[in-house]
């Protein structure tokens, strides 16, 4: 069993002050696979120092000095894929092709993103030649608390910590007790990479223990936090008595609208989509609606390609889905399949209970139900877990409609081959993203959600400016720069 108990603070190894054992379960085998130590207020106090003693220093760097350690940082990165892969496929359930390529590649491409961004963004820039002498300047915002989640952990470990460095942050960073081991790695290579004492600190705890004590820290200038929107909420309440800045990236229900015109591949490509990382990503489009003179046939096919859809266990190779992550969220989906068997949608793939042949770990049957509406449980909550709730419209404005009645707004998709349609609908959905037709989102666009998906955007340019405070200078001696 892997035994790493220790924190990363002021650029040492360091062990807790008061231990508490916690275990990372495997969600292929619910077998213990390793253990850490949650955290504690006064650890806590130990990393914010240090990262309040290392800011003023790390500000005043260049740019190009902060650009070249993550450069540094991602040759390491690069070196490490396999470590990391088989790292997160082992305490999150992702399979481990998958989770080398796909989940340890978000990083990697995050990080690339990021120094591209950085290598063409002006710190310091004029307002405009109505002023000569005034200046527009991005300065680091301070001292950061970062907070992640585990279903894409180091996606979002990356988005923070990459771009706060650049911007000139500081920060303590507390992965999600779920998923410890990719962080832990993620500080090694840090390390490895030369960050200097005290500007990237790791702490490992829970939300009510470390999450809290970061989030209501009278240091703690800035809140990044990705997770679910109960938990956002908690922070932005608890980060509001010292009006911390708080980015939020919270949870998402996202329509897939297929008109009768999209191409053949539609429904097979939301499926899959909605499949992919056994459900558990925020930005998944698991409402699907579906105009009505392709109804019939599209809740055929997507049930056709759930059925297809192979499960085993995050260990393997290959192209199958692996289990959820944990028994909390094995429980929820449950309650929620059964919940939508019991509201009376109609359920034409999976359902409750294990696939077939696995008795152990926490896997769920890819699940489509047909015939919903958008004021059933399983058409308004998030349900973290392969489940695809199918439902008819007629019109465009229907459409609209349905996609835009529900408290998130983080992406929404659109299947058709008329390009005016298209934009029309890309323009009316309340989401920070639209992605149609299958294609994805170019590299270093940014990411994020309006409504209960959150505040703020993170990925390029917006990522990097959501770390920094803008000022704005006058009387600039325009001879020194
Ligand atoms: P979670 O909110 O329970 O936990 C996320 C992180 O927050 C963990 O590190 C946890 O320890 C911490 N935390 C929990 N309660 C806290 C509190 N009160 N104060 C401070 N920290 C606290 O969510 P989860 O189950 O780990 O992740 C799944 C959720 O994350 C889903 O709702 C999903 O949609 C969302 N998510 C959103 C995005 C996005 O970018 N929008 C990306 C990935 C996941």
């Amino acid at each position: 069993m892997i035994e790493k108990r220790q924190f990363y603070i002021n650029g040492e190894w360091v062990d807790p002050v008061t231990p508490n054992d916690h275990n990372v379960i495997d969600p292929s085998t619910e077998e213990p696979c390793a253990v850490i130590s949650l955290g504690s207020e006064a650890d806590v106090d130990k990393a914010v120092a240090a990262a309040k003693a290392a800011f003023p220093a790390w500000m005043k760097t260049s740019p190009e000095e902060r650009i070249a350690l993550c450069e540094k940082f991602l040759e390491i990165y690069a070196s490490r894929q396999d470590d990391m892969g088989a790292a997160i496929s082992m305490e999150m359930g992702a399979p481990i092709d998958m989770s080398k390529q796909q989940q340890w590649g978000a990083g990697y491409g995050h990080t690339k993103d990021f120094i591209k961004a950085a290598k063409e963004f002006a710190f310091v820039r004029p307002l405009g030649d109505h002023a000569p002498n005034t200046r527009i300047v991005y300065e680091a915002f301070g001292v950061c608390a970062m907070i992640t989640p585990w279903n894409w952990p180091m996606n979002q470990v990356t988005l923070k910590v990459i771009a706060g460095l650049i911007a000139g942050c500081t920060m303590v960073l507390k992965p999600s007790e779920e998923s410890p081991l990719n962080a832990l790695l993620f500080a090694e290579m840090m390390d490895e990479a030369g960050v200097p004492a005290g500007v990237f600190n790791l702490i490992n705890g829970d939300g009510a223990g470390v999450g809290t004590a970061l989030t209501g820290h009278k240091d703690v200038d800035m809140v990044s936090f990705t997770g679910s929107t109960r938990a956002g909420i908690a922070i932005s309440q608890n980060a509001a008595k010292t009006l911390k800045k708080v980015h939020l990236e919270l949870g998402g229900k996202g329509a897939n609208v297929i008109f009768a015109d999209a191409d053949d591949k539609a429904v097979k490509r939301g499926v899959l989509h909605m499949m992919n990382n056994s459900g558990q990503s925020c930005n998944a489009p698991s409402r699907m609606l579906v105009q009505r003179e392709r109804y019939d046939a599209a809740v055929e096919e997507a049930a056709a390609v759930a059925n297809a859809v192979t499960v085993g266990s995050a260990h393997d190779s290959g192209r199958h889905i692996g289990p959820v992550v944990n028994e909390t969220q094995f429980n929820k989906i449950q309650d929620l399949i059964q919940k939508g068997i019991d509201e009376g949608a109609r359920l034409v793939a999976g359902g409750t209970g294990r696939p077939e042949g696995l008795n152990r770990g926490f896997f769920v049957k890819p699940t489509v139900f047909a015939d919903a509406n958008n004021q059933m449980t399983i058409a308004r909550e998030e349900i973290f877990g392969p489940v695809l709730t199918i439902m008819p419209f007629d019109t465009e404005e229907e459409a609209i409609e349905i996609a835009n009645d529900t408290p998130y707004g983080l992406t929404n998709y659109v299947q058709t081959t008329d390009g005016d349609k298209a934009n029309r609908m890309a323009l009316s959905l309340r989401s920070g993203m639209v992605e149609m037709n299958g294609q994805s989102r170019g590299a270093g666009a940014p990411f994020g959600g309006m409504k209960m998906s959150g505040r703020g955007r993170e990925g390029g340019v917006w990522g990097l400016e959501d770390f920094m405070e803008v000022k704005a200078v006058s009387g600039w001696d325009a001879k020194t720069a």
